[in-house]
């Protein structure tokens, strides 16, 4: 952040100045006491399982120039304390106004916003680092993608930046909506819409609806980057204001993967693109059809502002991914596994069955653990991804979990039952792939992150 005077934050927020000194300038704003130094502003947040508020006495031990709380609290700071103290109805709506208002403040920041049942991470990844080959780029790091993580990530903006990139997450209606509103986004993409958080959601349709909140959001001198080939977000860009633009393999794309090859060995995925009346092609270090999804609006975004094919190439070969998304792992004994196990849905999973095929293997071992939040789908959902692995052709299927046998049981009906194993949790995988896996074996590990399925992946690693 830069430095925003007392005087600014309370026009920002609304608040009321209990006690202090307006003119004080604040450096940073922080919801964590642990984090708070000199010069800093604590915002005592509620969240679910914390009050920040009983946290104001560490705040202030250290240092903090300025609290914001709900209410009265001259016991937390001491009858001397120089902590200046700002009162509002609702901290976390006062960190969002703030946000915003700070955003605004900034007349020449773009804003991009990434949505999307799969890859938001992904693709702000491959924006960011496309962009950066031209101007100062913030974006959203870690998970910092809902309606407390996206005003703290807005609040690193500095006025440098000219670019920010951000993930905006969400699991039920509404949320959308709230985060577009504080950032007023000039370009709102969205990656894809699927079955994920169906259990709060209920349906597609539903879940379709609260991804198109950042569509509505857009001002019409903004820009939808929709994916072509899914009816969801093709639908979307018809009742907008904004310019849209799709991208796809479809032929209605206006940009548009004619073609694309991986190099297995090298692991390189290259793609040929058509925009209007140019014809590209591209590559970069990550396997997966869905990752081409993933890099076209990156492409896209980099053409609105003005950076050449090469210079978008570039961006895209360089970019640092996130980890255990599609994570090639060579183990001492020769085998290689596909760590992706970040999280997982059944497209997401599709998506990765599809990478574990492409490749050249002797064998192919699909591990696969439970998909959350599938509500009263769930059963459905899990033996629909078996009959897809099974469909596929993978030579072992391996379950982990309660919902393994669900998996197993759609795989059951067209693969051998010798080829499918089902294990009761990650302690009984790891010692069965132990035992199992040998040189040339390509290992697929996918699974919902609750499921911690990178404990397999680091046991894997560690065994001589
Ligand atoms: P989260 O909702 O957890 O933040 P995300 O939308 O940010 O997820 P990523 O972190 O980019 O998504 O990718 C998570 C997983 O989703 C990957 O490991 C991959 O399996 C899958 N995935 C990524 N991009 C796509 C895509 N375009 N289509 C289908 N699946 C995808
Ligand atoms: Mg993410």
């Amino acid at each position: 952040m830069h430095n925003l005077s007392l005087s600014q934050i309370i026009d920002f927020t609304e608040a009321e100045l209990l006690q202090g000194n307006k003119d004080q300038m604040i450096e940073e704003v922080v919801i964590d006491s642990r984090d708070v130094k000199d010069n800093y502003l604590f915002i005592a947040i509620i969240g679910e399982n914390q009050d920040g508020h009983l946290y104001l006495s560490d705040a202030v031990k250290n240092g903090a120039s300025a609290v914001i709380v709900d209410r009265k609290i001259e016991s937390e700071l001491g009858q001397s304390s120089k902590t200046a103290v700002l009162k509002v109805a609702d901290t976390t709506k006062a960190l969002q106004d703030l946000a915003h208002n700070y955003r605004k403040s900034f007349s020449d920041l773009k804003v991009i916003a990434v949505t999307g049942s799969a890859g938001k991470t992904t693709t702000k990844d491959l924006i960011y680092s496309v962009l950066k080959q031209k101007f100062s780029c913030l974006k959203t790091e870690g998970n910092y993608n809902n309606h407390i993580g996206l005003p703290l990530t807005l609040l690193k903006l500095t006025a440098d930046n000219d670019v920010a990139v951000l993930e905006m997450g969400m699991s039920a209606a509404g949320e959308i909506k709230l985060l577009a509103e504080i950032a007023e986004p000039d370009i709102g993409i969205i990656t894809n819409v699927a079955a994920a958080h169906l259990k709060q959601l209920g349906s597609l349709e539903n879940i379709a609806q609260a991804k198109k909140e950042l569509i509505d959001q857009l001002k019409p001198s903004s820009t939808a980057i929709l994916n072509y080939d899914n009816s969801y977000t093709k639908k979307m860009g018809e009742t907008t204001a904004a310019k849209v633009i799709y991208f796809g393999f479809g032929s209605g794309a206006d940009l548009q993967t004619i073609k694309y090859n991986f190099d297995s060995k090298n692991e390189i995925l290259t793609f040929n693109i058509k925009y209007k009346d140019d014809n590209y092609s591209f590559n970069f270090n990550k396997a997966g059809k869905h990752n081409i999804y993933n890099a076209m609006p990156a492409i896209i975004t980099g053409l609105l502002y003005g950076l050449s094919f090469e210079e978008i190439q570039q961006g895209l070969m360089k970019t640092k991914f996130s980890s255990n998304r599609m994570d090639f792992v060579e183990l001492n004994c020769g085998a290689r596994i596909i760590n992706d196990s970040y999280n997982a849905n059944p497209l997401a999973v599709k998506a990765a069955l599809d990478v574990l095929m492409e490749h050249q293997s002797e064998r192919t071992i699909a591990v696969l653990a439970s998909m959350l939040e599938l509500g009263d789908q769930s059963s459905s959902k899990h033996r629909e991804i078996g009959a897809y692995a099974a469909g596929k052709g993978i030579d072992l299927l391996v379950t982990v979990g309660p919902e393994g046998r669900e998996i197993a049981a759609g795989a059951s009906l067209e693969m051998n039952s010798e080829r499918i194993v089902i294990l009761k949790d990650n302690k009984e995988c790891i010692k069965f792939l132990i035992s199992e896996i040998k040189a040339k074996d390509l290992v697929l590990i996918k699974g919902s992150r609750a499921n911690h399925l990178e404990e397999i992946v680091a046991a894997l690693k560690t065994e001589e």
